[in-house]
């Protein structure tokens, strides 16, 4: 093999964003590489998925059948114990009551076998993936970034060059800071996960039995993620302080915090930890909420977690990952083909992307913001309102210039306000929807930030499965550029009759 070789694309990182975008660029006959520093299946957290990730993003690479395939549980909703109700609340992807149609649900997956189906699929649509390649650099000029530094399985030194590198090496990312700005870390999101694995814990009554459970207590809360018949992911996201707690013994701290939960004590009463094989360490994360300022420069491109990540508990890491990787391979995509010119390709990605990731970071504000707990120090702490400016006023940064009309937004006070009213409203959409026999979401829909949540992934989800057939889209911006029929290039946006 030459030490240096020319690629249309590098990626650099083989999870979920990288063999997505992999994917889609490879699909259109352009040379990829795929530099991924494990071998794969190798261990990620992050298992509970959304409908638009394996409706949406996988059906447009190719990859749907065979995850469908896979024997993953289905997952039809989310059960929560969580804002005022004493009891759990669950909802279902579906609108309609009672029922699961074909697309309205996810999977809880083993991030080791959903990985490696997505990497694998990448390199037989056409990417070349070469696994125990760790990247160290970007080489760069001035004007753009032209290639990467690696280091192969073997111990040797290469460089490939490429018209653009994709970083999609995740959170330990060594190649973010290379796109300039900076990592800005949440300091209201600031937790801590610890997290294990169990066999024979209980499952929900059906038809619920593959959905999350996810179940606020007096520390934090807890995650319960069915991944097989008998195998279940259990986490715990705590309070930052309590770091010390936890790096001390694990297997007593994690065991202490679920004998403070009830419902998740009981769900485990006759289940045993795994500790063996793959599943049998306690692991901790730490320090996951945040975002890069800017999220490309010529030549290169961050996508997934990256470029951020905000807070797990409605599962939206993978969706941001897939979604991100989508939109930037229609940027590349048509770039290379000379449909449209780099910046406007490069800021449609880095518009919809930072719009989507604000859209799930206010959601999760409401979200937390809506669970009461009087006594609790985490809970105290987790009063959107109540917290201070400078978070306010970080998010207003975030996702400035990319909302419009009545949601633009300059101002933390006027934030705070608008807060208080969403979560407000978010608790007495959950309340009805607690109350009512009817699992579907049709009940949050009252609230704002659900739909908001819900809509850019609705469409993607709608837009693969109509392919050619699906409306016409327009732009989420004044003056942007809509998908091409087939979802794979960005098009100028003409207007019916022009
Ligand atoms: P990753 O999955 O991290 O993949 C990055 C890849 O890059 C890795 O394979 C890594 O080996 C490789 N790499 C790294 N450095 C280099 C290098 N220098 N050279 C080459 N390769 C490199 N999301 C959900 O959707 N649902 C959940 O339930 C959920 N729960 C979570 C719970 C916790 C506690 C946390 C912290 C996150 C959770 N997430 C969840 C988020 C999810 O883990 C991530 O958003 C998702 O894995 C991001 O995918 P990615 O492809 O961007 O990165």
């Amino acid at each position: 093999m030459p030490n240096s070789e020319e690629f249309d694309v590098v990626v650099v990182g083989g999870g979920p964003a990288g063999s997505t975008l992999a994917a889609l660029v490879a699909m259109q006959e352009r040379r990829v590489l795929v530099l991924e520093k494990e071998f794969f299946p190798r261990h990620q957290i992050g298992e509970s998925l959304l409908p638009s990730t394996v409706h949406g993003v996988c059906r447009l690479t190719g990859v749907a059948d065979e995850l469908a395939k896979a024997g993953f549980p289905r997952k039809r909703g989310g059960t929560f114990r969580w804002g005022a109700s004493p009891d759990p609340w669950t909802f279902a992807f579906s609108v309609s009551p009672r029922m699961t149609g074909p697309t309205s649900f996810a999977y809880q997956v083993e991030r080791s076998k959903f990985d490696k189906i997505l990497l694998d699929h990448a390199g037989r649509v056409g990417a070349e993936v070469r696994e125990g390649c760790a990247v160290s650099d970007v080489i760069a000029d001035e004007e753009r970034v032209r290639g990467v530094r690696y280091t192969d399985a073997d111990g040797v030194e290469r460089e490939a060059h490429a018209t653009y590198v994709v970083d999609a090496s995740g959170n330990m990312s060594r190649l973010h800071g290379k796109v300039g700005g900076r990592r800005e870390y949440s300091e209201f999101f600031r937790s801590l996960a610890l997290y294990g694995y169990f066999e024979g814990g209980k499952r929900l009554p059906e038809p619920n039995s593959g959905n999350i459970l996810s179940v606020a207590f007096e520390s934090g809360w807890f995650w319960y993620i069915p991944l097989s018949d008998t195998l279940t992911s259990v986490g715990a996201v705590v309070r930052r302080e309590l770091a010390d707690k936890i790096q001390g013994d694990q297997e007593k701290a994690l065991m202490s915090l679920v004998a403070e939960c009830p419902l998740i004590a009981e769900h485990l009463a006759d289940a045993k930890r795994v500790t063996e094989g793959p599943y049998g360490k306690l692991r901790v994360r730490k320090d996951y909420s945040y975002h890069q300022t800017t999220f490309w420069r010529p030549g290169l491109v961050l996508v997934g977690d990256a470029a951020c990540f905000v807070d797990p508990v409605f599962s939206s890491g993978v969706h941001l990952a897939t979604y991100s990787a989508l939109l930037a391979a229609r940027s590349i995509n048509s770039a290379l083909a000379g449909l449209v010119d780099e910046e406007k390709a490069l800021g449609e990605f880095e518009a919809r992307y930072r719009r989507e990731f604000g859209v799930f970071y206010e959601f999760l504000l409401s979200f937390y913001d809506m669970h009461h707990d009087e006594d609790s120090y985490f809970w105290q702490a987790k009063k959107v309102t109540r917290t201070n400016r400078p978070e306010l006023q970080s998010f207003v940064e975030l996702i400035g210039g990319v909302s419009s009309g009545e949601r633009a937004l300059t101002d933390a006070e006027v934030l705070a306000k608008r807060f208080g009213a969403e979560s407000e409203e978010f608790a007495e959409a959950v309340d009805e929807l607690a109350r009512s026999e009817d699992e579907s979401m049709v009940p949050l829909f009252r609230s704002s930030v659900v739909r908001e949540v819900m809509r850019e992934g609705g469409q993607v989800q709608m837009r693969a499965l109509l392919g050619e057939d699906a409306e016409r889209e327009t732009p989420l911006f004044d003056g942007g550029l809509v998908a091409s029929p087939d979802g794979m290039f960005w098009l100028p946006f003409a207007p019916e009759g022009d």
